[in-house]
């Protein structure tokens, strides 16, 4: 290939520091990508190919953006999982010679995207860091449109997929010499949880760098400071993490002003499936919003407040005084419906102040943005003021404690415009009086012109040419122009600029003079506007933290009316907690449910659970009944009250619990290579090795993905290893179409029969959604397929059938098994409790299933054999392996 141009030279230099990246080349107006990113760019983003240099072989490919629509481009491509180096001309093109410097300033990636058009306002977007070390694995999360950024640490890695579902990044960096560990499944994560994975070179989760890091960024001397003393393998990850988006942002990162470190124990641990099956901020099926939890709790006003509802919902407390202190706030709003009304229409004026605060430490918010944060902030006393009244220390804590940011609000109102453009290079940025030179400059501004329309009217009187006008374009600047049915009259001292075909344009030394004052006002005011707008905008950026924390303030109040709101009209109630292990519901409701249904259609129902005779529910009833809804209220019920929420009752004590977990209906995980009866028996063996005496259960047809026997089987030896005390003794709710193991009760203490109620009219069952004590022995499944539209001929079959299967009914023999209380010791502390479930499973499958099958296989055998062929030799050697086979069945 020929000599490059010093251009492309420059280009192939920056390009090879950033070879993993697609580089947008600034050249004027556009964003060029040249060779392979154009090629690669042009195809995912169906733009142009064109190509550049000599003909011949000397052509590269090459294309191109608009620089002012680049945004979207760039976003395109980060959600394809790309990375775009955002390459700009750093020095004045007109000033120099020769080539134009450029660099770098900043690299796109998922997680460090700021473009908040395509950020969802009530979502977070994060970019976490994962570090294996001595077992531990430490995690950092950091949400650069917002600032926030967590630490943690954990020891096993189903924790760090609970903290993966909660967080759900959109980009993860892991070392590249630990994406082949075999202990950090971070590929099975990927997939799972789709996002962008970055391996990252392995020497930068070196310990001392990352401490050092951390210290540098908050100008601290120790850890101890940052309360990260305990967090060793944290340290690396969150080290590691700033220190990513140092070099791909290449700037200050001023609004990362703390770092929040936290136990995963400290929230109430939810599994991902359990997330999932509770649907707490997306429905199951759909993935919507609508029919969630949070479509339920969610009437907050600002964006904030919805990001904030968002984390409460995804990690409940554990702690009955946190927890107290936020059903005390709510409490104490509802009682105050007025008070909320004015509150909701202070917080309809704030904007999302953390992203605004974003844009101003980029150096990316505009004039409306700092406009925007002005009126926010002028909200701030108001909301104070309101909060006078109250006792409770959460709402308490506003009045007192909340910084009103009066400096901040008064330097923005006394500077910027009131509408000011979206860019900063126009002028109409700064206000009247605010800066003696943007006033004297744009005066003369003002005043030339007036002068230009006085010297028109002058000029045509002296000249007596009427129509004469003074006017302006870019090339020529301001001129006089005659009509050549005038030309006769224009006096010697007009100087020709240009001839038109009906026209002669002049100037004269009295308006080029006139011209200077307008024109370089106008060029020294954009500057100047210019210079004092960043001016401003670093000033905001320094008090970056304490605009932050009212922020957090008014986000936190937010959620607490919203609460409150939804409390007074969905009629919740306050729920009353206890460490006592007691669950007593009176009237409970499914949320989401009776909200979707008609008014007042939803049949409440009572709920009993405690440490004692009450610990497991076994719950039948036909399909169609009401278990599964019944199930999930318990869980969101306990799970709402752990939020800070009133929860939908006319009573409720509800004993802290320490987890919940679900096992509800059948799920395929076709993408994990798993099928739905592997998939719902690793998540009863997850339940089995996790659960505590303090977890909630909620355990639906557990078993129904294999035959009858073995699910029943597997279904019974649960129930026995649950309710164990000296095992779990967890609260459990148990939904079965299984009737036989309500024989249970009685025989296993703390376990308990409940059915759902229906009503029979004639050949119709009518649902009648109200749990009672007892159990039934009738799922009416026909029933209800035939409500579903089989075809009679198949409904009424399946009756004949069911009759003839009823006649060897296998509850007659489960009254027979008899109840092992307590499981063998050696099985339970061996190290997986798993076991023991694989290996009842597995004995109960070599009773009752594999005589089938592999029966089946030995007849075959034995009806292939040509006997009338056989040497003795052989019919003795066939014999005895027959023999083995037989005995091995
Ligand atoms: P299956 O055994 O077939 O899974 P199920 O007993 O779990 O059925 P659900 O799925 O809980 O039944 O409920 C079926 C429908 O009944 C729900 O979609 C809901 O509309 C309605 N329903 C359930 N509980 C109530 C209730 N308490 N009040 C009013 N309607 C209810």
């Amino acid at each position: 290939m020929a000599k490059l141009t010093p251009m492309m030279q420059q280009y192939m230099s920056i390009k090879e520091q950033h070879k993993d990246c697609l580089l947008f080349f600034r050249l004027g107006d556009f964003y060029e990508m040249f060779f392979d990113d154009a090629v690669t760019a042009s195809r995912e983003l169906e733009i142009t190919l064109t190509s550049r240099g000599k003909a011949g072989n000397d052509r590269y490919p090459m294309c191109g953006v608009p620089f002012h629509s680049a945004e979207n481009y760039v976003q395109r491509l980060i959600e394809k999982g790309y990375k775009v180096a955002i390459c700009e001309q750093v020095s004045d093109p007109s000033a120099g010679k020769g080539i134009v410097e450029r660099e770098v300033v900043r690299i796109v990636t998922p997680g460090t995207n700021i473009n908040t058009d395509n950020i969802e306002d009530t979502k977070n977007n994060y970019l976490l860091c994962i570090e294996l070390k001595d077992n531990k694995i430490g995690l950092a999360a950091a949400d650069v449109t917002t600032g926030e950024f967590f630490v943690t640490e954990m020891e096993d890695e189903k924790k760090l997929f609970d903290e993966l579902a909660k967080f759900l990044p959109s980009e993860v960096l892991v070392s590249d010499g630990q994406s082949g560990n075999s202990s950090l499944q971070i590929e099975e994560a990927r997939k799972r949880f789709d996002f962008f994975l970055n391996l990252y070179p392995e020497w930068n989760f070196d310990r001392n760098r990352c401490e050092e890091k951390l210290l540098k960024h908050f100008g601290v001397l120790k850890l101890d400071g940052l309360g990260l003393g305990n967090y060793d393998v944290g340290i690396i990850a969150a080290g590691t993490l700033l220190g990513y988006l140092y070099e791909t942002q290449k700037r200050q990162l001023n609004h990362l002003s703390k770092i929040t470190p936290y136990s995963v124990n400290e929230f109430m641990m939810l599994d991902i499936s359990t997330r999932r099956n509770l649907e707490l901020t997306e429905t199951l099926r759909e993935k919507k919003r609508r029919g969630s939890l949070l479509w339920v709790l969610d009437k907050t006003r600002t964006a904030m407040g919805g990001r904030m509802l968002r984390k409460w919902i995804e990690q409940p407390l554990i702690t009955e005084e946190k927890i107290q202190k936020r059903l005390d706030a709510v409490e104490e709003l509802i009682n105050d419906p007025i008070n909320r009304e004015e509150l909701k229409e202070y917080l309809d004026e704030i904007y999302d102040m953390e992203r605004l605060m974003g844009k101003v430490a980029y150096g990316a918010a505009n004039g409306r943005d700092l406009i925007a944060l002005r009126n926010s902030l002028r909200m701030l006393p108001h909301i104070k003021s309101l909060m006078e009244c109250y006792e409770t220390s959460l709402l308490k804590d506003i009045h007192v404690n909340m910084d009103e940011l009066e400096d901040i609000h008064q330097l923005i109102d006394n500077s910027i415009m009131e509408e000011p453009p979206v860019t900063l290079r126009e002028g109409r940025l700064i206000k009247d009086g605010y800066h003696q030179d943007v006033d004297k400059y744009r005066k003369a501004s003002t005043d030339g012109k007036h002068w230009i329309a006085e010297l028109e009217a002058k000029e045509r009187e002296l000249t007596g040419i009427k129509n004469l006008k003074i006017k302006y374009n870019k090339v020529f600047g301001y001129y006089l122009e005659v009509t050549k049915s005038y030309l006769n009259l224009v006096p010697d001292r007009f100087v020709r600029k240009q001839t038109l075909a009906n026209a002669e344009r002049y100037i004269t030394p009295e308006l080029k003079e006139i011209e200077d004052t307008v024109l370089g006002a106008e060029e020294k005011i954009v500057e100047l506007e210019y210079q004092l707008f960043t001016e401003i905008r670093d000033k905001i950026a320094a008090e970056m933290e304490r605009i932050q924390k009212s922020a957090t303030k008014v986000a936190r109040l937010d959620v607490i009316r919203s609460l409150a709101n939804v409390a007074e009209r969905q009629n919740f109630i306050k729920p009353h907690l206890n460490v006592e292990g007691i669950i007593d519901i009176k009237d409970g409701r499914h949320p989401v449910v009776e909200k979707m249904i008609d008014n007042d259609a939803f049949i409440p129902n009572n709920t009993f659970l405690n440490e004692d005779e009450d610990r497991l529910a076994i719950i039948t009833g036909p399909n169609m009944a009401g278990k599964s809804t019944y199930m999930r209220q318990v869980a969101l019920i306990v799970l709402m009250g752990q939020i800070g929420s009133f929860v939908p009752a006319s009573e409720a004590n509800i004993s802290l619990v320490d987890r919940i977990f679900t096992r509800v209906g059948a799920s395929d995980d076709l993408a994990s290579g798993q099928s739905t009866f592997m998939v719902e028996m690793t998540e009863v063996s997850n339940i089995l090795n996790n659960a505590t005496k303090d977890s909630l259960l909620i355990l639906d047809e557990i078993g129904r993905g294999t035959s009858t026997f073995d699910g029943l089987s597997i279904a019974w030896s649960v129930v026995e290893y649950i309710s164990d005390q000296n095992i779990i003794g967890a609260k459990t709710l148990f939904a079965t179409h299984y009737h036989e193991l309500t024989e249970l009760e009685g025989k296993i203490s703390g376990v308990k029969n409940y059915c759902v109620t229906i009503k029979e009219s004639g050949e119709d069952i009518i649902f009648l959604h109200k749990i009672k004590r007892g159990g039934v022995d009738h799922s009416y499944g026909i029933e209800v397929a035939k409500l579903a539209g089989l075809p009679k001929t198949v409904v009424e079959r399946s009756k004949e059938i069911l009759s003839q299967l009823n006649e060897s009914d296998i509850a007659k023999k489960a009254s027979d098994i008899e109840v092992q209380t307590s499981i063998d010791e050696d099985l339970i502390t061996s190290k997986q409790h798993e076991e023991t479930v694989v290996q009842v499973a597995t004995t109960m499958e070599t009773q009752l299933n594999l005589f089938d099958t592999h029966s089946y296989d030995l007849i075959e055998k034995i009806k292939k054999l040509n006997i009338l062929e056989m040497t003795p030799m052989d019919a003795m050697q066939t014999l005895f392996d027959l023999h083995k086979s037989a005995k091995d069945l």
